[in-house]
């Protein structure tokens, strides 16, 4: 058809090629060759590198690689190999994804709503710098920005990532979660219209197991699941110089420091976009006014 062949990005986490053959392939590599699924539920959390979780979300997207094969092949390793949290833990991932075609199923184009599965009217903003800062990973938030550039350049987002990136959206800048649906659906190599907006709908916190105003705690994440900053490093060149503990907040080197590690706040990399516990602050008063209106709407009599 004339088109020239996708290009690839050397730091992406697995050279992803379609088909059911590749698929069958990354299967036999991840269980038999190399045993990874007898650690899953220790590495699964893990941000970089091919082998921290499983990986098969394009193939299953895709159709071709199906759930009940993983499935015999787990009980398989169960009895050839070993039995443990890990291999139990795949098979709930699984569910997960079972979950959210269930919920899709059960409520229709409600997925698609800005009030979500739950109709909660929140008073989303669509404030387009911050959007692009968002999308382009120019937030001033380290782990926040590495994942970005990372869907950006390969279509591919760590579940981890994906959580925090999208907590950030909806719960540090308050923007419609619609934005960050429609700019994963337009990248993800797995791109699964259930899965991305099921969690996107838990995420915003309209979800139909909504449990009030829960967010990720980026600089704790960052440093919980990143201790080395080898993620950022990886994603984020520019703060390459930057030692121990202070990669997480390159907002608050010194003059005297950014030279030293050669960062220039607002001309290398960018300065935090928002505060983190005043923007916090705001947008929980503003989701919680929106449950209490809509609390009182379900309760008020209707004649
Ligand atoms: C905001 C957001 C958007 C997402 N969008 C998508 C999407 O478009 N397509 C997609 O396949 N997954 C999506 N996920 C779920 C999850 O992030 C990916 O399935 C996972 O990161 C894929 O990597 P893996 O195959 O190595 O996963 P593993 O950890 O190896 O899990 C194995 C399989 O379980 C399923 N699974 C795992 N976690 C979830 C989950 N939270 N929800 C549903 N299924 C899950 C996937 O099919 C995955 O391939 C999204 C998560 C979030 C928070």
């Amino acid at each position: 058809m004339g088109l020239a062949p996708p290009s690839w990005d050397e730091r992406a986490v697995l050279r992803f090629r379609g088909g059911e053959r590749e698929g069958l392939k990354r299967l036999d590599r991840y269980f038999w060759q190399e045993d990874r699924l007898k650690t899953y539920k220790e590495t699964r959390n893990g941000l970089l590198g091919a082998d921290y979780s499983s990986k098969f979300s394009p193939w299953l997207a895709l159709g071709s690689l199906s759930p009940r094969y993983i499935y015999e092949q787990v009980q398989g390793y169960e009895e050839q190999r070993v039995k443990n949290d890990s291999t139990y833990w795949l098979i709930f991932e699984l569910i997960w994804r079972d979950f959210f075609r269930f919920m899709a199923a059960k409520h229709g184009d409600r997925l698609f709503r800005l009030s979500g599965l739950q109709g909660i009217e929140i008073p989303w903003q669509e404030d387009w710098e911050r959007c692009e800062r968002w999308q382009w990973g120019k937030t001033g938030y380290p782990l926040v920005d590495a994942n970005m550039r990372e869907i950006g350049a390969t279509g591919f987002m760590s579940n981890r990532g994906r959580q925090n990136v999208a907590s950030f959206l909806t719960k540090n800048l308050g923007i419609n979660w619609q934005i960050g649906a429609e700019w994963f659906e337009s990248l993800l190599v797995d791109y699964d219209v259930c899965s991305n907006w099921g969690n996107w709908n838990y995420t915003a916190g309209v979800g139909n197991d909504a449990r009030g105003f829960r967010y990720f705690n980026i600089l704790k994440q960052s440093r919980d699941y990143d201790p080395k900053g080898e993620y950022i490093k990886h994603w984020l060149p520019e703060l390459g110089q930057i030692p121990g503990d202070k990669i997480h907040e390159p907002g608050k080197l010194t003059l005297e420091e950014q030279k030293r590690y050669q960062v220039i706040l607002g001309v290398d990399y960018p300065r935090p976009i928002v505060d983190f516990s005043k923007s916090l602050q705001a947008n929980e008063a503003a989701y919680n006014a929106a449950i209490a209106r809509s609390q009182a709407s379900a309760t008020r009599p209707r004649f």
